[in-house]
C-alpha cells in the first residue's frame, strides 16, 4: 500500500511551531500578529471558511478582526474599508473571503490590498514575485503542497511533475513553485490532448481539475506520488477528491487523501503567511523567503 501523506498531522505540526514563534515574539519584543478578515454576505461555505481561520488565529495567537458586511456592500465600500486597514499598522494580513457577490470586481479588490498585507498570495505583485524567484507572499494551497511533500520526504528535484488545472490559485502557482524546487513541469488542462498520456509520465501528480473522483489508476504511473486538491460533497454528504482514491491507492507509491490531505493544510500556510506579514522588516534577519519555518 502507498504512503498517505497525512495533511492532519503535518498541518498540526507547522500550526505548533507558529504558536510558539508568536509566543517567543510576544514574550521578547512584545510584538504581536493582527490578521483582518473581511466577507462580504453570508455565503454558508464562506462562513465556515472564516470560522476555520479565525479558530486557527486564535489558537496561534494571532489576533483577528471580522468585518462581516451586508451582500449590499458597493465595491466603493468595501474597497475604502480595505484601505482603512492597509493603513492601520497593527493589521499586518488582511484576507478577502472569496468568492465575492457578482456586483464586486474580485480582481480590483484583490489590486487594492497592500501587497505587503496580502496573506492569501493573490495581489499581481505577490504573483509576479513568485514568477521572478523573489520573495513574496505565496497562495497557502501550493505553498501547502511543498510543505507536505518535503516533510514527507518526497524529492522534488528532476522530478516529472504534471499538475492537472491551471487556475489562478492553485494550477498555475504550483506550476511556479514545484519549479522552483527543481522540478521538470508540466501544467495541463481542459484543452490538453491524450491527458492520460501525459498525465502517465508523471512522478508527481497533482490533481486540481475540479472533477469528483475523475482520477482513476489510467492516468497515473505505477509508484508516483499523487497529490489530490479537490474537495467535493457527494449526494450522501461525503467528502471526495478529485482522484479516485480506492482505484489509486494500490498502484501509487504516496497519497494525499481526502478530507485530511491537502485542505488543513491551506490554513496553516495562511497562518505561516500572517505571522511572516508580522515579522517582514520589524526582526532583523527574518523576511519572506517563501520557505516555511
Ligand atoms: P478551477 O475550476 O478554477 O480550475 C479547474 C482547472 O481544471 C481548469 O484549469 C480547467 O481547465 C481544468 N479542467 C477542468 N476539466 C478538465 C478536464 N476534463 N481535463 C483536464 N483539465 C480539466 O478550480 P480550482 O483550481 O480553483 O480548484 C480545483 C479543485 O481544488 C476544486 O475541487 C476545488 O474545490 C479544490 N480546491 C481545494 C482547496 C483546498 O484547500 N484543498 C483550495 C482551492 C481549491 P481550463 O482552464 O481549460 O478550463
Amino acid at each position: 500500500m502507498p504512503q498517505v501523506i497525512d495533511g492532519k498531522v503535518i498541518s498540526a505540526c507547522i500550526k505548533e511551531e507558529l504558536k510558539e514563534r508568536v509566543a517567543v515574539l510576544k514574550e521578547t519584543r512584545g510584538m504581536s500578529v493582527c490578521l483582518a478578515v473581511i466577507q462580504v454576505g453570508k455565503d454558508p461555505a464562506s462562513t465556515v471558511y472564516v470560522g476555520n481561520k479565525k479558530k486557527a488565529c486564535a489558537y496561534i495567537g494571532i489576533d483577528s478582526l471580522s468585518y462581516e458586511l451586508p451582500v449590499e456592500t458597493t465595491q466603493e465600500e468595501l474597497m475604502r474599508l480595505i484601505e482603512e486597514l492597509n493603513h492601520k499598522e497593527e493589521v499586518n494580513g488582511i484576507l478577502v473571503q472569496l468568492p465575492l457577490p457578482d456586483h464586486i470586481d474580485e480582481n480590483a479588490v484583490i489590486r487594492s490590498i497592500d501587497p505587503k498585507k496580502d496573506v492569501d498570495g493573490f495581489h499581481p505583485q505577490n504573483v509576479g514575485a513568485l514568477c521572478i524567484g523573489q520573495p513574496g507572499f505565496v497562495s497557502c494551497t501550493p505553498a501547502g503542497i511543498i510543505e507536505l511533500l518535503k516533510r514527507s520526504g518526497i524529492e522534488i528535484a528532476g522530478k516529472e511533475c504534471v499538475i492537472i488545472g491551471r487556475s489562478n490559485i492553485v494550477g498555475k502557482p504550483m506550476a511556479l513553485l514545484l519549479l522552483r524546487e527543481n522540478g521538470t513541469v508540466t501544467v495541463t488542462h481542459s484543452r490538453t490532448r491524450n491527458l492520460k498520456e501525459v498525465t502517465r509520465r508523471a512522478d508527481i501528480l497533482v490533481a486540481a481539475v475540479g472533477r469528483p473522483k475523475m482520477i482513476t489508476r489510467e492516468y497515473v504511473k505505477e509508484g508516483a506520488v499523487v497529490i489530490d486538491v479537490g474537495i467535493h460533497r457527494n449526494e450522501a454528504g461525503k467528502l471526495c477528491g478529485d482522484v479516485d482514491y480506492e482505484d489509486v491507492a494500490p498502484v501509487c507509491g504516496a497519497i494525499t487523501p481526502v478530507p485530511g490531505g491537502v485542505g488543513p493544510m491551506t490554513i496553516a500556510m495562511l497562518m505561516y503567511n500572517c505571522v511572516e506579514a508580522g515579522i517582514a522588516g520589524k526582526v532583523p534577519g527574518t523576511d519572506r523567503k517563501g520557505n516555511c519555518l
